[in-house]
Parts: C-alpha cells; sequence; structure tokens
C-alpha cells in the first residue's frame, strides 16, 4: 500500500513519544483496516498505561522549554506545519480514505480543511493578549495575564480523522501547551502522519507525542488519572464523554468536550424545497451520514412533505455508493460491522414501527459487509428509536409537522444540542428559532457553514467549549491576576 503513497514514509506503524518512533513497551500491535475490503493496511503499536505515562513525562518535560519560545517562533512552526500538510495533501487525502472509507476528494477536502486550523492558529499563537485592570485602591496597579495551562491529552474519534486532530493539536502548541494525542483505534494513521510532518516543521520532541491503541480505556485512564495533565480534550461520544469528565474531575483538570448530536433539519412550507433538498443531501449523507453535525431528524411541513420526500429520495438515487477510491463515488462504507449492525438494526426498528422505506433499506448494497444502501424512510415518527440515536449512517428519516411551535418543540426534544438547520425564507421566525433552538450552531437555508473562523461546539449533551475561531485558544489557556502594591 505505501506503494501508492508518494511518500511512503507518511506510512507509520510506530508511535511518537518524545521524539522517538516506538512501540508499545508490551511489543503489543494492532491490525489498522481498510473498512471497504477488510485490507490490513499497517499494524501500529497497542499501547497502555506505561506508555501513556511516559508520553506524559516527555510533554510535561518539553513543556518547560515551549511555553517559554516566543509567540513569534511558535506561529513560524506552525505555519511551517501548515505548509507540509498541504504539500502532502495527496498521500494524506489517500491515506484518510484507505483506513476510514470516505471518498478520495472528500478526504482531501478534510485535509485541506484540517490544515485551515493550523494557518488559523499559527497567526492565533500572535493574539494571546491580556488586561490593564482599573484598581481599586489607587496604590496599586492590577493586571490580567494568559498562560498556556500546561500538558493537554486529546482524544479523537475515526470519523474526522485528520481535521479532529488539527482543530486540538493546532490551537494547543499555538497557546505554548504540549499534547499528548490518542487516535481513534480505527484510524491511527493520519494522525501519526500529521506528527511526522511536525517533525519535520520543526516541533520539537516532546511536545506532540501520539499514543496508538486498541483499548482506549487503559489509555485514557492514565491521561486523565495522572496529575500532569491539567486539560482534557475529547471529541467522541457523549457516553464516553461523560466518563471521561468524571475520571477527570479527581484531579480537577479543565475539560472541552466536543459530543454527539441528533440535529433536527426544518423544512418550512415557505421553503426553496429544491435547496432544501440539496441542503439535506449535503449534510445528511456527508460522509456516508457519519458525523456529529448530520442532519439526524428531517421535518417537514405537512404542507410540503410529499413535494419534498419525492424530491429527497430522486437526488438520493443520483449519489453513488462504493470504495473511496473509486471513479465518481460520493458514498463510502460505514466504518466496521458494528456499525452496519446499528444502522440495520434503527431501520429495522422504525420499519416495525410503521415508517415506509422510500428508497433503499435493508440489505448490505451488494458490495459487502459495511455498505448500506443510501436509504430515505417516510411516516417516521418520535416513537421510534431513530428519533433519539445518533443514526451514523446513510438513513434519512423525515418526520411530519404541523406548525412553527410543534417543529420547535420536536426539535429541541433530546438531550443533545450541536446543530440545527432550518430552511425558511420569513425573517420573523428566523429570529425565532435563533432565540429558541437550544442547539450551539444553527444554519438558516444552508447546511454547509463549517471553518476554522467558527465556534464549533454544542450545548446540553453535545459538550463544553468551543473549537476554531478566536474562542479556540481560550480552551488551552487560564487566566491569571496579579497585583502590584506598595506604590
Ligand atoms: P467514541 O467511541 O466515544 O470514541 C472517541 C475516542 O475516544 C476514540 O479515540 C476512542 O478510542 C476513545 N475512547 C473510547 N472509550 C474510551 C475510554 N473509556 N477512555 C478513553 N478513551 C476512550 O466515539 P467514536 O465512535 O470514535 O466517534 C463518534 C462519536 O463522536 C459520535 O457520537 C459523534 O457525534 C462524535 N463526534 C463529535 C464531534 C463534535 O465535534 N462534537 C465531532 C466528531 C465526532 P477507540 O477508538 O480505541 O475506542
Amino acid at each position: 500500500m505505501s506503494a501508492e503513497l508518494q511518500d511512503s514514509t507518511l506510512l507509520c506503524d510506530q508511535s511518537l513519544i518524545d521524539g522517538v518512533w516506538c512501540d508499545a513497551r508490551s511489543g503489543l500491535a494492532f491490525d489498522v483496516k481498510n473498512p471497504a475490503s477488510s485490507e490490513v493496511l499497517a499494524q501500529v503499536p497497542d499501547m497502555g498505561a506505561v506508555d501513556a505515562r511516559t508520553a506524559v513525562e516527555a510533554a510535561a518535560a518539553a513543556f518547560k522549554d515551549w511555553r517559554r519560545r516566543s509567540a513569534r517562533e511558535r506561529m513560524a512552526i506552525l505555519r511551517r506545519w501548515h505548509q507540509q500538510i498541504i504539500d502532502n495533501a495527496d498521500d494524506l487525502a489517500l491515506l484518510l480514505t484507505l483506513e476510514q472509507g470516505k471518498p478520495l476528494a472528500e478526504a482531501r477536502a478534510e485535509v485541506l480543511s484540517g490544515a485551515n486550523f493550523v494557518d488559523w492558529f499559527a497567526a492565533e499563537a500572535m493574539r494571546v493578549m491580556g488586561d490593564i485592570l482599573p484598581p481599586a485602591d489607587n496604590s496599586r496597579r492590577e493586571w490580567s495575564t494568559r498562560h498556556p495551562i500546561g500538558v493537554v491529552a486529546a482524544i479523537t474519534p475515526w470519523n474526522f480523522p485528520s481535521s479532529m486532530v488539527t482543530r486540538k493539536v493546532a490551537p494547543a502548541l499555538a497557546a505554548g501547551c504540549t499534547v499528548v494525542l490518542k487516535p481513534a483505534e480505527d484510524t491511527p494513521l493520519s494522525a501519526l502522519a500529521l506528527a511526522v510532518l511536525a517533525e519535520r516543521a520543526g516541533v520539537p520532541a516532546g511536545v506532540f507525542n501520539v499514543v496508538t491503541a486498541s483499548h482506549g480505556a487503559e489509555v485514557g485512564g492514565e491521561l486523565t488519572s495522572n496529575p500532569q495533565v491539567r486539560k482534557l480534550s475529547f471529541t467522541g461520544s457523549t457516553a464516553v464523554g461523560k466518563l471521561l469528565m468524571a475520571q477527570c474531575a479527581a484531579t480537577v483538570k479543565k475539560v472541552s468536550l466536543e459530543l454527539g448530536g441528533n440535529a433536527p433539519f426544518l423544512v418550512f412550507e415557505d421553503a426553496d424545497l429544491d435547496e432544501a433538498v440539496r441542503g439535506a443531501i449535503a449534510i445528511k449523507f456527508y460522509n456516508t451520514g457519519q458525523t456529529c453535525i448530520c442532519a439526524n431528524r428531517i421535518m417537514v411541513h405537512e404542507r410540503v412533505y410529499d413535494a419534498f420526500l419525492e424530491r429527497l429520495a430522486r437526488a438520493v438515487g443520483a449519489l453513488t455508493l462504493g470504495e473511496g477510491t473509486g471513479d465518481g463515488v460520493t458514498q463510502g462504507p460505514l466504518i466496521n460491522p458494528a456499525a452496519f449492525a446499528k444502522v440495520s438494526s434503527l431501520v429495522e426498528d422504525a420499519v416495525s414501527s410503521g415508517a415506509t422505506v422510500v428508497t433503499g433499506g435493508g440489505g448490505d448494497a451488494g458490495l459487502g459487509g459495511t455498505f448500506y444502501p443510501l436509504t430515505v424512510l417516510g411516516d417516521v415518527t418520535p416513537a421510534m428509536k431513530v428519533f433519539n440515536t445518533e443514526i451514523f449512517g446513510p438513513v434519512a428519516p423525515v418526520y411530519r409537522f404541523s406548525d412553527e411551535d410543534e417543529a420547535i418543540r420536536l426539535a429541541n426534544d433530546t438531550p443533545y444540542g450541536l446543530a440545527a438547520y432550518a430552511y425558511t425564507r420569513d425573517l420573523g421566525r428566523i429570529f425565532r428559532l435563533n432565540e429558541q433552538l437550544e442547539y450551539g450552531m444553527v444554519g438558516v437555508n444552508t447546511s454547509r457553514f463549517v471553518s476554522e473562523t467558527v465556534p464549533f461546539g454544542g450545548v446540553k449533551e453535545s459538550g463544553i467549549g468551543r473549537e476554531g475561531s478566536v474562542y479556540g485558544i481560550d480552551e488551552f489557556l487560564e487566566t491569571r491576576y496579579l497585583c502590584l502594591a506598595g506604590l
């Protein structure tokens, strides 16, 4: 497989601790497989608590020097990392497609959007500033100052193996923190390749460490209990996020959590239906439905329901399912057989409770065990499991509503609060929706609004903190106060 890469050294089979590419202390390794074919792409170290501890010690030692580097120097190193990613985007995209399954064009777009975070936070390194405070007593002078928090543990999911890494590591490094990253078991190769490029860019030994593991709990246990780790930045499921947050409590670490979603996609009676269908396709079937901001519940006003459903099914028919490296493929496989089983059972539950299959449905799409047919379900109701479960697959359930109040009530009827979408041309309604939808991000008449400049994150059980934007670096800084008296 490495022969297909222009630079074969980007396919790594070792982890990076303290500037040394190494195996697990136990000698164990695990397979990384192509989800489309089950082909083994590489074996990487199956690290445990002892390796994670070594990485934390390396990061703690490296922090002493890294935090003292000038902001300009950190910016320059991050800019070189950005350039390395751009220069190697084709190889990074191929690695990403092979380990994750998404189509090559989507993988390349992810690599480039991930690079944008590095570029953005390189500049943000220069904008960490404090304040001069008005003193309560004129014999004093007072300042608030901002400092890197220390060693950061970063844990990332498999659905965006490249951009979830840069969205955490770049702001951490820009702030002056050092990082121990544990990428997802299914997709460690993108993270390791990014670490190779960071090294080439001049990121010093110990500043960015990568610990690969097939049993996240053991490494996670060390990262969340080790008192030298001062911050956990986690992206993944709400269930694991809650567990890690509880584990961090014992040492009172700062946490930021980017967790699951259950996005409502509201189509009102005055919407431009063609635009709404385009938006639904773009966000429901993006990454084969495996994103936290995917439209999970498509809710349509009863007056336009039939027309929308018919146009949506037609648009789904124009998508092409296949191996991510294939020509013209727009939809890849699910990440693993367990994901396929979960999606199948959700569709079975809905159909057995009265949902109609408009297109797609069960089976394996004739391509092998991880390819789920692109599916549209009609007559879906809140009583079905799909209503409050992250589907994480190419299944579009379409619900009916009869007025705005009902739409808002249904949209908010979930513990999640990440992204919501609405299609309407009524300006008053747009303001009402913005105020009443309990979501961290709302897209009106658009479904693709994520970039490095926007504050990405959720409310309720979708998370704490924001990534990207001018706020993203705050997660890696702490504010301190200096008071000078006796003047
Ligand atoms: P996950 O099962 O929670 O895993 C996420 C990461 O946590 C992986 O690296 C995983 O390692 C690790 N992990 C699992 N159990 C752990 C434990 N006990 N201790 C420490 N680490 C542990 O989630 P996923 O299935 O990879 O990703 C999908 C989820 O992520 C969805 O819920 C999605 O909505 C969410 N997500 C959210 C955002 C956002 O920005 N809000 C973005 C992308 C994805 P292993 O791989 O080794 O299990």
